[in-house]
């Protein structure tokens, strides 16, 4: 505090635009160019923070997703598949060198159109998107599997680039071909993602970028010219496509919603417990696949926690992505605010107590404050539902046995965090809980040795690791 009684402010740290060589408008990237459409329309992406429009971007319609299939099919016949590995495996390498040296320009792309905090995408996103790319680049000389040949692959707007990393590189990797379509309100840092094969003289049609919607993506996922379909986004979509492609030869990979259950034991330590609780859900605006969206607490610590995570929360800074200091950055989109504002009126009025720190939300743009509910139950939705948002709900536990019966009772399955200070029972509860990932005394670490993936509505499919390499290759004939 200040002699006069004021608190001391950061000065701003804003991150310079000026790197960026952003376009009025974007075509398709199709066969190694950049085209117009053949029978789609466009549409405009905004940044969250601002609602600034950025670029003007193509909708891609049915004879434009043919076209990018076509030429994803040629570069698999004729080029991709008759390479051998470790030529592939040069230019993944070459990729992930260029992703290093153009990390600045990825990052604050990143930040402008998704709204995440500069120091996110700098420090987390753009490296993992690299390191993805070695990791992979790595596997390409030491497979004795097939290709399947053309992935059609579908990615969400939570990890834009992140998220094309964990579907192309495993498969290019493996041999195949892919048309990806990002998400309609980040699609800048795949568009620069080609701009960058283009950089690398990647053969043409070996990675193919449409984008568009909902309707461009199923365009995507039903085409008959397609072998694999790899889906990354919410669980309603991920049932419609499971229905469209049974019954097909396609192989398909579904990576969808959760709501983690994030577990603290009365002798885990408190404060690093706190510091993974805020990680857990506040990482990304909450919009992570895998939170820790429901707070499991020991009911003998319950208030000790709860107290030092609001004391904790009254120092997060949520404001401009672009500065260097902000830890909570612009929700995504108005629909994804209108969800979030949704749901925790809905909280409220099934009796759950809601808390904010004071803070104060830009006026223009899409905003949230960090939100806590306690006095959660069981039944509330809020304790069921991805709100996919800066929201947690706090329940609590007296023992382990209930602990893994709460924490279990959801319809997901991606993800569990455990804090504790023993051993023996960080080991009990992971055998326990039906979740893909459980992390010990973290939250929401990846690394591309690491399969990922889900239990029940979270998905089917492993991506990361070994295990992310099976899905694109097969040890049968190719049919
Ligand atoms: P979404 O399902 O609405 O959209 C995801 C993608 O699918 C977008 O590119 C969208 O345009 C496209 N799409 C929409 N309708 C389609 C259709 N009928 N056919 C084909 N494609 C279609 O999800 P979202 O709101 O963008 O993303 C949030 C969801 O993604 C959350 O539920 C989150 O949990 C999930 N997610 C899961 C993981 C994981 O690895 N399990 C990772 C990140 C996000």
């Amino acid at each position: 505090m200040s002699p006069a009684g004021k608190k001391f402010d950061y000065a701003p740290a804003p991150e310079s635009r000026a790197i960026l060589d952003l376009k009025p408008s974007y075509g398709l990237f199709i066969d190694g160019q950049f085209v117009d459409t053949l029978d789609g329309r466009t549409f405009k992406t905004v940044s969250p923070a601002s609602e600034e429009v950025l670029a003007e971007i193509t909708e891609a319609g049915q004879a434009d997703v043919d076209r990018a299939v076509a030429a994803a099919r040629k570069a698999y016949d004729k080029v991709w598949s008759k390479l051998p590995a470790r030529e592939r495996g040069k230019y993944l390498f070459r990729i992930a060198r260029i992703l290093q040296e153009r990390a600045r320009e990825l990052a604050v792309l990143e930040s402008l159109d998704n709204g995440k905090p500069i120091r996110e995408s700098r420090d987390v996103d753009i490296p993992l998107v690299a390191a993805w790319f070695f990791h992979y680049a790595g596997w390409a000389d030491k497979l004795v599997a097939r290709p399947l040949g053309v992935a059609a692959q579908v990615i969400p707007w939570n990890f834009p680039l992140l998220m094309l990393a964990w579907k192309i590189a495993p498969a290019l990797a493996c041999g195949n071909t892919v048309v990806l379509k990002p998400a309609e309100t980040t699609p800048l840092t795949a568009l620069l993602f080609a701009e960058i094969c283009q950089q690398a003289d990647l053969p043409p049609g070996v990675v193919n970028i449409v984008t568009g919607a909902g309707d461009t993506g199923r365009a995507l996922v039903e085409h008959p010219g397609i072998d694999k379909v790899a889906f990354t986004g919410s669980t309603d979509v991920g049932k419609m496509i499971a229905r469209s492609t049974a019954g097909s030869r396609k192989k398909v990979t579904l990576e969808l919603g959760g709501k983690a259950a994030n577990i603290v034991f009365d002798d885990a330590p408190v404060d690093q417990a706190v510091e993974g609780i805020v990680n857990g859900i506040f990482f990304n605006q909450g919009h992570v696949c895998c939170a820790g969206s429901r707070l499991l607490v020991q009911e003998s610590v319950h208030d000790e926690v709860i107290r030092k995570l609001k004391r904790r929360l009254t120092t997060v800074r949520v404001g401009d992505p672009m500065d260097k200091n902000t830890d909570l950055g612009a929700i995504n989109s108005a629909a994804q605010l209108d969800r979030i504002r949704e749901m925790s009126g809905i909280a409220e009025e099934e009796g759950a107590e809601r808390w904010s720190p004071p803070c104060e939300l830009p006026s223009r743009g899409f905003w949230f404050p960090p939100t806590v509910f306690t006095g959660v139950a069981q039944t509330h939705r809020i304790a069921q539902e991805e709100v996919f948002g800066p929201v947690l709900s706090v329940l609590t536990f007296r023992t382990p046995q209930e602990a893994v019966a709460k924490a279990n009772n959801t319809p997901y399955g991606l993800s569990a965090g455990v804090w504790t200070d023993k051993g023996s029972r960080i080991l009990w509860m992971a055998d326990q809980l039906r979740a893909g990932v459980v992390w010990a005394n973290t939250f929401n670490k990846f690394d591309p040795t690491s399969p990922f993936g889900g239990y029940k509505e979270s998905g089917y499919g492993r991506e990361g690791g070994r295990h992310g390499l099976e899905p694109y290759v097969t040890l049968g004939d190719v049919q």
